[in-house]
């Protein structure tokens, strides 16, 4: 029987989630989905002096507005708990230990100062230190030490670490899904410390026993940690577990010129690099991105699905995406495909949404709609006028501002342009003959101007351009006959007479 596949994005709440974090989730998430197995949120606070108030709480809103819930993790119990490791710290210690039994790990009590002599001393040689079997003799540690010696150093309370024990002069053979086969000499390796005499593990310590505890599969995650993989692997082989497989992402690069996307290359140019808002750096949800843009977006940074699509709903998204078509180098972002991709998702929402979401907008702009004109009904029949040329909610009142109120000053360029002298007296007519009409709907608008126009033997030049330039104030907007039927009748015509008073 294959194993249920269970994946986690285990994040450490040192501040807001980056794009690039949220890209990790994702792409569990989906593959979670796609092999109906778990998705799980674990949360990696062993340093404390990292931790920052707020970050978690952060972390799993931006999930679940990216509508990437987890189905296990903090608050969501699936037998596997606690998914904090700070709430999790007495398990480790007898992990520690067992390494040590099975001489695998050390206890070692240098001091930092002593540590950067040796830094320091090498640098000056040209050398880098490297703390393993090279040097490991020459330290203070259980290896060097006598049995007696480490045992009153530990009774006596002195401080140490437990660091891993890397063997020498052997070839490591590690396995990527993405990358392939990789092969390490251990020689380059230093024995990282594993767990702290504070009773805290390290990283990699809780890492690995947790994802052992959990039963987690895959690990998918960033390239970053690439290079404690062969540390990884060497830990699950010392204990005898089965390793879950590795998957390391490719790195989201920067829009222009080299290295990795940076919360500086958003400032810079202007784009969130975080899913909300924290502190002074907006987010994807607050700049009025809608999430299915930001997955669709995410998704295609750094995976591939083989064709040309672009568009992928998260369904989609669930049934195509594989491990294999992630891509081995950097992904490019584009912070115009970012809007590019909103765009489109605007086209495909609700227009009632939208319409409370602008008024919602307006409201926060402290702009207050005319009275008649404030309400989900109307505005709804504006967004669908205009959405078509929208990004974001916040172009809607730069889009269709004149479908609430009525220009007070009209466009320069175009006045010299259309309004010529007899337009006057044209749209003097016009105003008469709307007068007289009973059905202002477009299309019976559009038919009896246009029927005015031909039995006036006038041409459709000299009455449209300016008839747009009234109603609207400048040479924009959706058809016209749309807008003069929602705005009304008596609007419309106003509209006009102001117009003949003013220009
Ligand atoms: N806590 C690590 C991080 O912050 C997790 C890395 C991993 O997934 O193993 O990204």
């Amino acid at each position: 029987m294959t194993k249920k596949v269970r994946v986690r994005f285990a994040p450490s709440p040192t501040g807001p989630l980056h794009i690039g974090g949220v890209r990790t989730a994702l792409f569990n998430y989906l593959y979670a989905k796609k092999h109906k197995g778990d998705f799980i949120l674990r949360i990696e606070d062993t340093d404390q002096n990292r931790y920052v108030e707020g970050a978690e709480q952060y972390i799993i809103e931006a999930l679940n507005w990216c509508n990437i819930p987890y189905d296990e993790g903090p608050g969501k119990d699936g037998g596997y708990g606690p998914y904090r490791q700070s709430e999790r710290k007495e398990l480790y210690q007898k992990y520690a230990d067992s390494l040590i039994e099975k001489g695998h790990a050390y206890y070692a009590f240098d001091t930092n100062e002593n540590l950067d002599f040796h830094r320091k001393d090498h640098e000056e040689k040209g050398k880098t230190f490297i703390y393993n079997y090279h040097n490991r003799l020459k330290l203070s540690n259980s290896l060097s030490l006598s049995p007696e010696e480490t045992k009153a150093k530990l009774q006596a309370g002195e401080e140490y670490v437990i660091r891993f024990k890397t063997p020498q002069d052997s070839e490591l053979h590690l396995t990527d899904l993405i990358r392939g086969d990789i092969k390490i000499d251990t020689n380059t390796l230093d024995d990282k410390v594993l767990f702290k005499s504070d009773g805290m593990p390290t990283y990699h310590l809780a890492n690995i026993v947790d994802d052992h505890l959990m039963d987690i599969t895959h690990v998918i995650r960033g390239e970053e940690w690439l290079p404690s993989l062969a540390l990884h692997q060497q830990l699950y082989d010392a204990f005898g577990w089965e390793a879950p497989k590795f998957a390391h992402l490719p790195l989201i690069m920067k829009p222009v010129g080299k290295g990795k996307l940076s919360k500086r290359d958003g400032e810079k140019m202007g784009f969130p690099v975080f899913p909300l808002t924290w502190n002074d750096s907006i987010g994807y949800r607050e700049a009025g991105y809608f999430p299915e843009a930001v997955t669709n977006f995410l998704a295609l940074l750094g995976w591939n699905p083989g064709t040309e699509q672009e568009i992928f709903s998260l369904e989609e998204l669930i049934s195509t995406f594989s491990l294999e078509r992630v891509n081995k180098s950097g992904a490019r972002f584009d912070p115009d495909k970012t809007k590019w991709y909103n765009q489109h998702y605007m086209q495909i929402q609700d227009n009632t949404v939208l319409a409370n979401a602008f008024m919602l907008h307006m409201n926060t702009k402290g702009i207050t709609l005319p009275n008649d004109k404030n309400n989900a009904e109307f505005v709804k029949l504006v967004v669908d006028l205009i959405k078509e040329r929208a990004t974001f909610v916040k172009d809607f009142w730069e889009l269709g501002n004149y479908f609430f109120l009525a220009p007070s000053e009209y466009d320069e360029k175009a006045v010299k342009k259309q309004w010529k002298e007899d337009t006057a007296s044209i749209m003097g007519q016009l105003v008469s003959h709307l007068e007289g009409l009973d059905d202002f709907g477009s299309q019976n608008l559009e038919t009896q101007v246009k029927q005015w126009i031909t039995e006036n033997e006038l041409s459709f030049g000299k009455v449209m351009p300016p008839l747009r330039l009234v109603i609207v104030g400048e040479m924009k907007g959706p058809h016209i006959f749309d807008i003069m039927a929602l705005i009304g009748k008596t609007d419309s015509i106003n509209r006009i007479k102001t117009a003949l008073s003013l220009l």
